[in-house]
């Protein structure tokens, strides 16, 4: 594989170095669009996270410490232009790793840029406050970065949230590292590479690719850690969150879903199609805040019912590199995941309204599953009820405000929502009493949610990232009092 961006995808990036991995050892990377070897990349270990947190200390003993907060945010406006220098290179590696079509790899290396371009402005503005306290005191806080940040990041959109969590983290103060997915670890180690070539200092950021329950349990268990922050699944999140609890150190989780999309009666449906079809299929269904459920009032349920058939069945889905509607799933694992939901749709006799069709050319040996569209699923179904994470879409029928809500925070998930209604006082009403940690009115997802903090409650997990409120999850607050008389 021709590469643009010189780094190495076998070794692990510690303190500004690339090394083999202690185990010497290096583990498959696959193309999901043909099912072949895509890259050999290192078996972190143990030994590899405990040189990369030791290189994170020196960077905030060292160079990467001494810096005021203004120059740590010039640092990320650098790192940021070379991402959009090659934004195209990266959309290219994420395209070959992950299987999501080019454009919505372009999006994605476009949004770390601007995630490094929020944080690196922001910087410098994040202060303290002084506190009227007692007479012949002065008392202040002061934000203080939390030390060593570890970053547990999944495959489904490795830029994006290597963007918000490691951007936020750096633009702190913090050192941080990285443990990218088995699945998908290429864009994580070209962005060392760009980050280094920026000029970031050595071990502020050390990237460690290995197995989850290698080196990704020896990030989180390791006692010179300060911080974990892990986006991933339900399980996987409460071993991180009883890890940090073993080290007494604060853990930002985010779950995933199985968010819904509530369509009144009311809505503009012109303006709400796109939205309620892409954001079931989009990166193939496998994103954290997919709209898996669209609940629509019964009134004008077959309406919405038969314009996103009409959707679906336009779909096309292929290889990444032809750049079509939908991609592979990131696996043969992800894929068996999805059929074994479309099967259990199949045999609990549920209907599927529409499903999208492969293009002929598509590799045999890639991991496609058709886009599916299921109608009048009861909201206790599984289908309806856990997250799949492939692109398949339910359809709940709804009469009035009650019943919506009683469905929509009827899981145990609780991450985005979407309202459309043209009443806005029912939009407000609604907005308000969903279980969840973002509502869209009359949208869904706008603008890639940089500026938005955004997280879970329940499953979906806790601590918020994006936007500026992660700048304070990325920083810890110290109070001083001084008595002068
Ligand atoms: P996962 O939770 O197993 O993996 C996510 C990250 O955690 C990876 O970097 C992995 O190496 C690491 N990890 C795995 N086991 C670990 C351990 N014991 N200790 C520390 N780190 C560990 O997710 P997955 O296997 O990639 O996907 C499984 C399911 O998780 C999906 O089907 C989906 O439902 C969900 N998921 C959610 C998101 C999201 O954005 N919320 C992303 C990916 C997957």
């Amino acid at each position: 594989m021709a590469r643009m961006i010189p780094f190495d995808t076998t070794a692990v990036f510690i303190g500004g170095q690339w090394r083999a991995a202690s185990s010497r050892e290096t583990l498959p990377l696959t193309n999901p669009s043909d099912g072949t070897l895509l890259a050999q990349i290192a078996r972190g270990t143990a030994a590899d996270i405990d040189a990369a947190v030791a290189a994170a200390h020196a960077a905030l003993a060292g160079d990467w410490g001494r810096l005021t907060a203004a120059e740590r945010g010039r640092v990320l406006l650098r790192i940021s232009a070379k991402v959009l220098e090659q934004a195209d290179e990266l959309a290219r590696l994420e395209a070959l790793d992950v299987g999501k079509p080019l454009k919505q790899g372009r999006a994605d290396a476009l949004a770390l840029a601007r995630y490094l371009e929020f944080y690196g402005g922001a910087a410098d503005k994040v202060h303290g406050e002084t506190i009227p306290f007692a007479n012949g005191y002065t008392a202040l806080t002061l934000r203080e970065p939390h030390g060593v940040t570890g970053h547990i990041v999944p495959w489904n959109y490795p830029m994006q949230i290597i963007g918000r969590s490691v951007g936020a983290a750096l633009a702190m103060g913090n050192a941080c590292v990285l443990k990218p997915a088995e699945e998908a670890c290429l864009t994580a180690l070209a962005f060392a590479r760009i980050a280094h070539d920026a000029g970031l200092p050595a071990g502020a950021l050390n990237v460690v690719p290995g197995l989850g329950e290698e080196a990704g349990a020896a990030l989180s268990a390791h006692p010179a850690v300060q911080h974990l922050s892990f986006t991933g699944s339900v399980a996987v999140g409460q071993l991180i969150q009883a890890a940090a609890a073993k080290n007494t150190i604060p853990v930002t989780l985010e779950l995933g879903g199985k968010s819904p999309q509530l369509v009144f009666g009311d809505a503009d449906l012109d303006a709400a199609l796109p939205f309620l079809v892409n954001s079931g299929i989009q990166n193939a269904g496998q994103t954290c805040s997919a709209a898996s459920r669209i609940l629509v009032e019964r009134s004008i349920y077959d309406t919405v019912l038969a314009r996103m058939a009409e959707r679906y069945r336009a779909l096309r889905v292929g290889p990444a590199i032809s750049d079509l509607d939908v991609g592979p799933v990131v696996s043969a694992r992800q894929r068996d995941i999805v059929e074994r939901y479309l099967g259990i749709a199949r045999d609990g006799g549920l209907a599927i309204a529409a499903q999208a069709s492969i293009v002929a050319d598509a590799p045999k040996g890639g991991f496609y599953v058709r886009p599916t569209l299921v109608s009048q699923v009861p909201p206790q179904h599984a289908l309806a009820q856990e997250e799949i994470f492939g692109p398949v879409q339910v359809l709940i029928p709804f009469d009035g405000e009650d019943e919506a809500l009683s469905i929509a925070n009827g899981t145990a998930f609780g991450l985005v929502a979407g309202v459309w209604t043209r009443d806005g006082g029912r939009a407000l009403r609604v907005a308000k009493r969903l279980h969840c940690g973002q509502v869209f009115i009359n949208n869904y997802g706008a603008g890639g949610g940089i500026e938005l903090p955004f997280g879970g409650v329940k499953h979906s997990g806790h601590g918020r990232e994006k936007g500026f409120e992660a700048l304070y999850g990325f920083s810890t607050l110290k109070t001083i009092a001084i008595h002068h008389g």
